[in-house]
């Protein structure tokens, strides 16, 4: 599932591309996508431009120059990708082998391309979706804040404070990876970061929120944001398959220390990492490392 880093890398690329050009047409291939919505209302976005990109967590906000709220959230595994005359750029789910081998991917739109934005000068935006939990919704500021409202405190955003997160963990019985997930009261971490982030710290995952120490919480905060910072600079873990002609296609996953290395040696102490279950979600840990 593409994380902050993923969605924040997209966005960034994006933003570059999109900004101010007029949107020509709305194409829905799938109306799940948008809910219980009426159509219309997306058709009505033509001569639209887009004014701004903002992210909240993993959900994008376009701002359109009426000043409506396209939302995108890709959930587990969305991806946008966009086309120009010459390049492609693409963020979010990475493609598995076998739509890389039948060449799926590459074709546009294909047969997971959900939504489709035509920009002017033959510019397009694809929004695919495999498993469809991803969604598009159509909303106004006010809407907009209150969604926004929603999710807790993001990592890089002001918001996130120390003593926030210290209240965050005070008195909870889960455990510590389950509220880290929890977009409601942190938000934009997900499987990945969240394992990193704790073997950093050296936290073991099944912990109770509310038994970190002081000191724990410390470093914890110090390398949660230092991981997002650092991920964010190596463009996100999940998407390399795609790489715009610039030869933009830095990636995260070589930096990886736990996640997706089970079977293998500890790059601390030589201890074979573990894959075990916990808030329902495959969870990499040392147990040499983590206490
Ligand atoms: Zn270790």
């Amino acid at each position: 599932m593409p994380e902050l880093p993923e969605v924040e890398t997209i966005r960034a690329d994006l933003k570059l591309e999109v900004l101010n050009k007029k949107i020509e047409k709305i194409k829905i291939l799938d109306e799940k996508v948008i809910g219980k919505d009426n159509k219309e209302k997306y058709y009505k976005l033509k001569d639209l431009k887009i004014i701004e990109i903002e992210r909240q967590g993993k959900l994008l906000a376009f701002v359109l120059s009426n000043n409506k709220y396209l939302l995108i959230h890709l959930k587990m595994t969305g991806q946008l990708v966009f086309k120009n005359n010459k390049d492609i750029i693409a963020g979010g789910h990475p493609f598995s082998d076998k739509d890389k081998k039948s060449a799926i991917g590459y074709i546009l739109p294909n047969k997971h391309t959900r939504f489709i934005i035509y920009f002017s000068s033959n510019k397009v935006l694809f929004f695919n979706d495999v498993r469809r939990f991803g969604y598009v919704s159509l909303v106004n500021k006010e809407q907009w804040l209150k969604i926004k409202n929603l999710y807790g405190p993001e990592p890089l955003k002001k918001d996130f404070i120390l003593v926030k997160l210290q209240n965050i963990f005070a008195g909870r019985k889960a455990p510590i990876k389950a509220i880290l997930l929890n977009q409601k009261l942190i938000s934009g971490l997900g499987n990945i970061y969240v394992d990193e982030s704790l073997f950093l710290a050296k936290i073991d995952p099944r912990r109770e929120a509310k038994s970190l120490k002081k000191e724990e919480i410390e470093e914890l905060f110090k390398v949660i944001l230092k991981i997002i910072k650092e991920a964010i600079k190596y463009r996100g873990t999940t998407f390399s398959d795609y790489v715009d002609s610039k030869g933009k296609a830095g990636n995260f996953s070589n930096r990886l220390k736990v996640f997706g290395r089970q079977g293998q040696k500890c790059f601390k102490c030589n201890n074979i990492i573990k894959k075990i279950k916990v808030a329902g979600r495959g969870t990499h840990v040392c147990e040499n490392c983590q206490k």
